[in-house]
């Protein structure tokens, strides 16, 4: 029987991409759309997208920073599918800005979309893995979790958690035959980063090893690889995917 992952805000972006990338490996796919304008905006083509790889995928309505609706989810998906093997907590949102200046509520959305929404998931997705006695959680952190980026206070502190829960998690769940482990982007181009301006963008590449921006797919390639039996020895690790980017 395939396996099933569920990639949370995979109607765009990278999330979209580690979609694709996973059913091109034989998983059927749950994609996570945060309601209606998601859906018809980047879900359905998505799912179009998985199917094309000969699997079955469908889209599951969510906003993943509400918890009683993140246990929905994972019940909808494990009715549908039969099962939860892979969970992908990717959903991320940003509002950047100084410390000096920045709003409460600009710091509470973003960690409560980036950082609540994984434990969020994995409280859920977990119960549903202890009982298969196996699953793979892989959390989509940042270089700014690990080394930090001024104007990014918010970001920053909820990609930060992310690798405090990914490794706290491991700990806790190894002994289900559960694996938690990160990746932490460097610079992707997405619509996350599009908006950001040209003069900015040259600065970054300059920061950047291998002076190019990362692809979706640079990063759906690592999730891959935490998702395959390749990586059932590896549990609590963050895998940084930047081009060696110095911060
Ligand atoms: P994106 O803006 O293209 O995609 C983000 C996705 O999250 C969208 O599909 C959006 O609808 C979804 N989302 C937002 N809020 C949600 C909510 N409340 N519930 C459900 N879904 C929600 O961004 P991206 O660049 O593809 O980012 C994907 C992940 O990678 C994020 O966690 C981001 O922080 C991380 N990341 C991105 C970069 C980069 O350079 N693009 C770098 C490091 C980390």
């Amino acid at each position: 029987m395939a396996k099933t992952a569920l990639i949370t805000g995979a109607s765009q972006g990278i999330g979209a991409c580690i979609a694709v990338t996973l059913a091109s490996e034989g998983f059927n796919v749950a994609i996570n759309c945060r309601g209606e304008r998601e859906l018809e905006n980047g879900g359905i083509q998505t799912a179009e997208a998985c199917r094309a790889h000969g699997v079955e995928a469908e889209c599951f309505l969510c906003d993943v920073s509400d918890f009683a609706a993140c246990g929905e989810m994972v019940k909808a998906v494990k009715e549908r599918f039969g099962s939860l093997d892979v969970l992908v907590n990717n959903a991320g949102i940003t509002r950047d800005g100084l410390l000096a200046r920045m709003k409460e509520e600009d710091f509470d959305a973003v960690t409560n979309v980036n950082y609540k929404s994984v434990f969020n998931m994995m409280r859920h997705a977990s119960g549903v893995m202890i009982r298969q006695k196996s699953g793979r959680i892989i959390n989509i952190s940042s270089v700014a979790g690990i080394y930090g980026n001024a104007g990014q206070m918010n970001y920053s502190a909820a990609k930060a958690g992310i690798i405090g829960m990914t490794k706290t998690a491991a700990k806790e769940l190894g002994s289900r035959g559960i694996t938690v482990n990160a990746v932490a982007p460097g610079f992707v181009r997405t619509p996350m980063t599009d908006v950001l301006d040209e003069k900015y963008k040259e600065a970054i590449i300059e920061r950047i090893a291998l002076k190019r921006f990362g692809e979706p797919q640079d990063i759906a390639n690592a999730v891959a690889f935490f998702a395959s039996d390749k990586a059932s020895y590896v549990t609590g690790q963050v895998l940084e995917v930047s081009g060696c980017m110095s911060m």
